[in-house]
């Protein structure tokens, strides 16, 4: 049976990184997100057309090693025509089959095909390009208003951590501290309080979402930083799994920086 799984394993991702699936720019879509995984070097963008809270259409673009390209090819046969909540289930269960935190026979049946990831776990540096794709879907999902947030200066900071758990924002507390201690390459801030972190999503088995940009576009330190984050945030005891999420809109100006950081530079 294992061996029978990783034969299938082998194929289906020759297969799907030789032809990918759905590999295209796809007019119309209303939501897009942006997915980089440091660890290797992928990069995929993903679209989505939602009709009647359904995935009416998707597709994807990018590049970097054959599993992730593949995992976004299947991912994006998988989850067309699902409704949301639907895909948002199988994301769950593609994540518990590569992470270990069931065990493959039980979600098997949910996830069909996508069963052959089962594979990657003997992997574990490669798990990221496999769920890569599944990240930046959702991610997407989320994005509904990403082209069109507004501006809303020092509003946009709060994000108040659920009372419901206080695991999660306790844990949020300790990623915030950590991302104190990476520093940005140009301006001698940390990222936290020069406002470069947009968004930190924690969930109640670890998974870590950023959403973050940096001061220009073009930064040579990009990848570098990105890496740091990735691996910084990892790091932290109760964190499972980290996804980055490089934004770029809205775009950030000095004006996001906070009080302290301000005056540091002089800008106050
Ligand atoms: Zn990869």
């Amino acid at each position: 049976m294992t061996l029978n799984l990783q034969d299938l394993y082998r194929e289906a991702i020759l297969d799907h990184n030789r032809k990918p699936r759905n590999f295209r720019k796809l007019e119309g879509a209303d939501r897009t997100a942006d997915g980089y995984n440091p660890l290797c070097g992928d990069k995929v963008k993903v679209y989505l057309k939602i009709e009647n809270d359904r995935v009416a259409d998707v597709a994807f673009e990018g590049s970097g090693c054959a599993i992730s390209m593949a995992s976004a090819s299947m991912m994006s046969e998988s989850v067309k025509g699902r409704t949301l909540p639907d895909v948002l289930a199988l994301f769950e269960s593609f994540h518990a089959l590569l992470t270990g935190e069931t065990d493959a026979g039980s979600r098997s049946k949910d996830l069909g095909k996508l069963v052959v990831f089962a594979g990657v776990r003997e992997f574990p540096i490669r798990v990221k390009c496999a769920t890569l794709a599944w990240h930046t879907l959702r991610a997407a999902i989320h994005n509904r208003s990403e082209s069109v947030t507004p501006k809303s200066g020092s509003a946009s900071q709060p994000a108040p951590a659920t009372t419901a758990s206080q695991k999660p924002s306790d844990l949020r507390r300790r990623i915030i501290e950590a991302l104190r201690t990476v520093d940005d390459p140009e301006i001698p801030v940390n990222l936290y309080d020069l406002g470069l972190i947009y968004d930190i999503l924690v969930e109640a088995s670890g998974l870590v979402t950023i959403r973050m940009t940096l001061t220009a576009p073009a930064c040579p330190m990009a990848d570098a930083l990105l890496w740091q984050v990735d691996k910084t945030v990892r790091s932290v005891p109760g964190v499972t799994d980290v996804m980055v999420n490089l934004v770029w809109d809205p775009p950030w100006d000095r004006s996001m920086m906070s009080e302290s950081a301000k005056i540091q530079t002089g800008l106050s």
